[in-house]
């Protein structure tokens, strides 16, 4: 295992790198590098949070750019906990969190990116997708949505989810070409760890309420999900919009990768506080002297009323 000094990760280890044929299997679920916990929390992490907030507020003032995580991963594996760790750090004004549940039928409705696009955030804004477009191909595989579905059927066809895939990445790319940028995020975690969460949200009353009868069920296709989540990242993982695997069985490496990753990617972005026009900055000039004049001023005037009395 590697040995990270001064909490530098190279994320570039979990980026899938456009045309790799993922085999889930060979990814880590658990923390493969040797790293100090106790300074990830009290130290790196936060220092990561501060470089982030930093860049967030200059993405904000630029109000050119716009920035989509996307966050993906099977029950448990600890999207939540990520989204109200990391990103709940950040000027909330500029951070939009969505969660993409079950289709109301209003979205069943439409095109399946409707309700994604609806969602995107404006420029300047970081946008986080709990799901997202992805779960199209996924769930709605896994238990055959699209044959009980509203589209019309002779459109199901055997390149059907080929097409699916084309369209997600000219739309990624597309975004990208008009200035928002996305990351995407796979929480790795293993079978055994999920177990050990659903359990805790059984046994542990404090998280009873996490528990959803859905999340055993969806379980049993566990074999299922990694292999459509493999053809997903191996399809969809481009340079301009990079998968990620992240280790999940350990929450407090987790949040700490995925905030690396987020930094990165503002990094990347650049962004800048935008200049002043030459006029605009010979009138703030003028303001400043107006202002020292008028400070000058009623400093005397209220020391000669203080004098006077
Ligand atoms: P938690 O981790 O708290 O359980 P969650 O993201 O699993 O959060 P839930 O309300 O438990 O939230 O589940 C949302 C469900 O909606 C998931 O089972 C997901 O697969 C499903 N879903 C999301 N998008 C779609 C879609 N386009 N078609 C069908 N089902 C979808
Ligand atoms: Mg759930």
């Amino acid at each position: 295992m590697d040995e990270i000094k001064d909490g530098k990760v190279n994320i570039e280890r979990y980026r899938i790198k456009e045309g790799t044929k993922v085999n889930l299997k060979k990814y880590s679920t658990a923390c493969d590098v040797v790293i100090d916990k106790a300074k990830v929390k009290s130290l790196y992490f936060p220092e990561v949070i501060e470089k982030m907030k930093d860049l967030q507020e200059k993405l904000y003032a630029q109000d050119t750019y716009g920035l989509i995580i996307v966050l993906q991963a099977m029950d448990a594996a600890g999207k939540d906990g990520t989204v109200n760790h990391v990103f709940a750090n950040l000027d909330p004004g500029g951070v939009k969190v969505v969660s993409f549940k079950q289709p109301t039928s209003e979205e069943k409705d439409h095109d399946y990116m409707w309700r994604i696009n609806k969602a995107l955030p404006e420029r300047g804004d970081i946008g986080i997708f709990n799901r997202s477009q992805y779960e199209d191909v996924i769930v709605t595989r896994i238990h055959d949505l699209i044959h009980k579905g509203q589209l019309p059927q002779d459109l199901i066809h055997k390149d059907f989810w080929e097409e699916r895939y084309e369209q997600i990445n000219n739309w990624e790319k597309y975004l990208h070409q008009n200035g928002f940028q996305m990351v995407k995020i796979f929480l790795h975690v293993s079978k055994k760890e999920q177990q050990r969460r659903l359990m805790d949200r059984i046994i542990n009353q404090q998280k009873n309420w996490k528990f959803s009868m859905s999340d055993i069920n969806e379980r049993q296709y566990w074999d299922r999900y990694q292999e459509l989540y493999e053809e997903m990242i191996t399809k969809t993982s481009k340079d301009i919009s990079p998968w990620y695997i992240v280790p999940a069985d350990n929450k407090w490496y987790t949040r700490y990768v995925v905030a690396l990753i987020t930094l990165e990617a503002l990094k990347k972005i650049n962004p800048q506080f935008p200049k002043l026009a030459p006029e605009v900055q010979e009138q703030l000039e003028q303001f400043k002297k107006l202002i020292s004049e008028v400070d000058i001023k009623s400093l005397e005037e209220i020391k000669n009323s203080i004098d006077k009395k």
